[in-house]
């Protein structure tokens, strides 16, 4: 099956597995486990940053992040389509009691900077305010590499009203390599970076969460209240950092097989490509020309599944490449679309 709906479908390589089984571990939770550790000491190192720390998931990891930040009554200011306010649960509401102020996004998934700036709470404030304390960036966000310029200028703007900065990195490799930078440049000028290692990095479990030693301190204490202390956690960080030293550079595969992938539909009638950026194709399937019932969407993606793609959604669709979708599956892809709608 070729799976596009995202790239948390990888599966773990044999030579992933192979490390993942040999793992020497400890109790993390004491700081005793040597893969835990070498993990987070690498990742760190990749990214510029002082220390590193193990989570289960990128939703743990900014919430730990957004909690090392902010304390109750507080609040971060976030694209509105940001994974750390639409899709995580309101986590830090829900458990930190810290206030998000959402932000309009533009299509590029940028915020207009004099926009943001509108909304961060002046102080003193006659106690009327939640306190502005943190600004978050994504990047990429879907799929889209944030301007090296906006992301300075938000930066600055950021810093101008004492406000840090922690960014969702979800895929921030994903921009690293489109942008042929090394990782710390994306990195550069964050207090906090999470990134995840089971998206396009192929690791089965993880994001690691780096910044200087005091946050990562704080950020600790967080992951232990949300359960999330784990014990001999190297069998699986193994596989995350199997996953750092090897699948970094090969996401450049990926996103021309996205490229690949966007032009070869296009070709076909009855879509329309909405966009393509990095490991992402956005596009739209229109309504049959023959016939006159609408287009079941379940009946439609249980054809494409007959031929060996699964997807999401419809008629709008997000099609992500990653580490198991090689060329030949490109090819099937558009020729099961091109089937299916010929139909
Ligand atoms: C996937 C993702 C996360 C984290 O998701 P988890 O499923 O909790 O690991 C965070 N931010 C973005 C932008 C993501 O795509």
């Amino acid at each position: 099956m070729i799976d596009l709906r995202s790239d948390t479908m990888t599966r773990p390589t044999a030579e992933m597995r192979d490390v993942m089984h040999d793992a020497a571990v400890g109790d993390d939770v004491y700081g005793e486990d040597p893969t835990v550790n070498a993990l987070e000491a690498y990742a760190a190192d990749l990214l510029g940053k002082e220390a590193g720390m193990f989570v289960s998931s990128g939703t743990q990891s900014n919430l730990c992040g957004i909690l090392a930040h902010c304390q109750r009554g507080d609040e971060y200011l976030v694209g509105q389509l940001a994974h750390t306010y639409k899709w995580e649960g309101g986590g830090a509401a829900v458990l930190g009691s810290v206030q998000p102020q959402p932000v309009e996004m533009q299509a590029d998934g940028t915020m207009d900077l004099a926009v943001l700036a509108s909304y961060i709470k002046p102080q003193p404030s006659l106690n009327h305010f939640a306190h502005s304390k943190l600004l978050a960036l994504e990047n990429t966000h879907d799929g889209k590499v944030l301007p090296h310029g906006y992301v300075e200028q938000a930066q600055q703007l950021a810093r101008t009203h004492g406000l840090a900065l922690h960014l969702d990195g979800a895929r921030l490799f994903n921009a690293a390599v489109a942008d042929g930078v090394a990782p710390r440049a994306i990195a550069a000028g964050f207090d906090t970076v999470s990134i995840c290692l089971s998206k396009g990095l192929g690791a089965p479990v993880g994001s690691v969460l780096v910044g200087s030693q005091d946050l990562v301190h704080a950020a600790r204490r967080w992951r232990k209240v949300l359960g999330g202390g784990m014990r001999q956690a190297g069998v699986i960080a193994a596989g995350g950092l199997y996953a750092l030293k090897h699948n970094i550079d090969r996401l450049a595969d990926d996103h021309r097989r996205a490229a690949e992938l966007a032009a070869g539909l296009a070709e076909i009638p009855g879509i329309e490509i909405n966009g393509q950026a990095t490991n992402m194709v956005f596009l739209t399937i229109g309504e049959p020309t023959r016939g006159s019932s609408a287009r079941d969407w379940a009946g439609f993606r249980q054809a494409m599944a007959d031929q060996g793609v699964q997807l999401r959604g419809g008629p709008h669709l997000r099609l992500v490449t990653h580490l198991d979708v090689d060329d030949a599956a490109i090819v099937a892809v558009i020729a099961a679309f091109s089937t299916t709608l010929d139909s």
